[in-house]
């Protein structure tokens, strides 16, 4: 194991950390932690801390840390050829079966993968696709992107605009002219607590119905979202969301892109969320699962619908003006297959719809009857517990009590990773599909513990 005395010195002199407090890191006042292994759910620090990794990751290492069939995929592929690159008809053996394989699983009308690197560059690919198609077919006005308030859908200029958390915004200039948002299936948190989950629904369809009018449907170009709400709050759709979205999509000829980077392959315990609702994508959205984040690979996969219009693009304009030198990379795709195939061998999707389901149980039966937890929520290997100041009237904390980060804290303490979600008192799980009935219990009973110590 490294042990350098001088690693948290360097860390907080030159390591400019993704989603941080730049200015507490820098002057130490927050902790700084050397990840040195993973096995299964749990991962360690240098520090000798073995911590039960309750979020796998970045709800992305779906398959449970320090699987040597995907590093021994890794290190063959790095041997025998490290990189090649995709432009212009070129693949290797490991991109062009992944291609394959994720085509095997996606719904029936998916025509074509397009292999990027991350979630993020994987949605300004699908941006980038829904302004050439419809240039393509003659309508330059159809280009707005209505997202949804609270999803999430990357960092990026563009897919920074389609998150819907203010943070990503604030002072970034964002979101840019071309991005519409509309109201979150956020059940729980309903303006008008009276309504029933139907009533609700109606309303998100009313609202969307109302901002596509007052935008002109002949210039939204597509809807985008994710299955079930993650950063934004871990919060599933209520019943007929997604049909009644779609009917009103379809009525309008306007694309659906379905962001399943963290629901693809497996974690609603159906390979794709699409699947689980009843959506009907033009395109797909393909990250962290992908490879369970052994290395970094994304995908966007394309409808029967768009690649004509795709094609018939590249016969008028020429070859398509968009890729990457690290678009495909062989490292990346080796990962990818065997990964996937890591997934059928063990049946993680199953165990993930199976095991998830027991986690959202003792989770409820742990917490569910605490004062201050208004819900216990989830779907598959996803699950959420939402903080109220009052249950009664549903009054929430105010967010300068940081009630969700101190939860997090209390429970991290006790050796378990959950997530304070950025907007909102919610601390959110999301663990490996390998997670047994055991891990889940811990889990439970240690964020009763957490919530005991801080709320009482
Ligand atoms: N889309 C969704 C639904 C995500 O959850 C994320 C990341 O969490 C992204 C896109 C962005 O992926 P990345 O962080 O790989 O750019």
């Amino acid at each position: 194991m490294l042990k350098n005395d001088q690693l948290e010195q360097w860390d907080r002199e030159n390591f400019f950390h993704p989603s941080t407090h730049l200015a507490e890191f820098a002057r130490g006042n927050l902790p700084h932690r050397v990840v040195t292994g993973g096995q299964g759910c749990h991962i360690e620090d240098r520090d000798g801390n073995r911590l039960l990794d309750a979020f796998a990751g970045l709800y992305c290492v779906n398959v449970g840390y320090g699987r040597q069939e995907i590093a021994e995929a890794i290190a063959d592929q790095a041997r025998e050829l490290a990189y090649y690159h995709a432009y212009v008809g070129h693949g290797t053996e490991a991109s062009i079966t992944l291609a394959k394989m994720v085509l095997d699983r996606a719904p029936d009308h998916m025509s074509k993968v397009y292999f990027g690197l991350s979630g993020s560059d994987a949605n300004e690919t699908n941006v980038k696709l829904i302004w050439y198609y419809n240039n393509i077919l003659g309508r330059p006005e159809k280009k707005k992107i209505i997202s949804r308030w609270r999803g999430y859908h990357g960092s990026g200029l563009m897919t920074g605009s389609l998150t819907g958390l203010e943070l990503f915004h604030k002072k970034f200039d964002l979101p840019l002219a071309q991005v519409v948002h509309t109201e979150a299936p956020y059940y729980f948190r309903r303006a008008d607590t009276d309504q029933t989950e139907a009533q609700f629904v109606a309303h998100c369809v009313a609202e969307l119905e109302a901002l596509i009018e007052r935008e002109g449907a002949d210039t939204i170009a597509a809807f985008i979202g994710e299955p079930v709400l993650g950063t934004g709050g871990i919060v599933p759709p209520p019943a007929g969301y997604w049909p009644a979205i779609q009917a009103v999509l379809d009525k309008h000829d306007i694309l659906l892109v379905a962001d399943e980077v963290v629901t693809g392959f497996g974690r609603l315990g159906t390979m794709f969320g699409s699947d689980h609702y009843g959506m009907k994508p033009d395109l797909i959205t393909i990250a962290k699962g992908l490879t369970s984040a052994y290395a970094p690979l994304s995908g966007s996969i394309v409808g029967d619908k768009m690649w004509k219009v795709l094609e018939q693009g590249t016969d008028e304009n020429g070859p398509i003006g968009h890729g990457w030198t690290y678009s495909a990379h062989p490292i990346g795709a080796a990962a990818g297959v065997a990964n996937l195939k890591l997934i059928d061998a063990l049946n993680l999707v199953q165990n993930a719809g199976e095991t998830g389901a027991y986690l959202n149980k003792v989770m409820a039966e742990a917490v569910g009857h605490h004062a201050n937890v208004g819900e216990v929520r989830g779907e598959g290997m996803l699950c959420a517990v939402e903080f109220v100041q009052d249950r009664g009237s549903r009054t929430f904390f105010d967010a300068s009590e940081k009630v969700g980060y101190r939860i997090a804290a209390a429970l991290l303490e006790q050796g378990v990773i959950g997530r304070a979600m950025p907007q909102g008192d919610i601390l959110g799980f999301a663990p490996p599909f390998c997670l047994t009935t055991s891990e889940a219990e811990e889990i439970a009973d240690k964020t009763a513990r957490a919530v005991a110590s801080v709320l009482g």
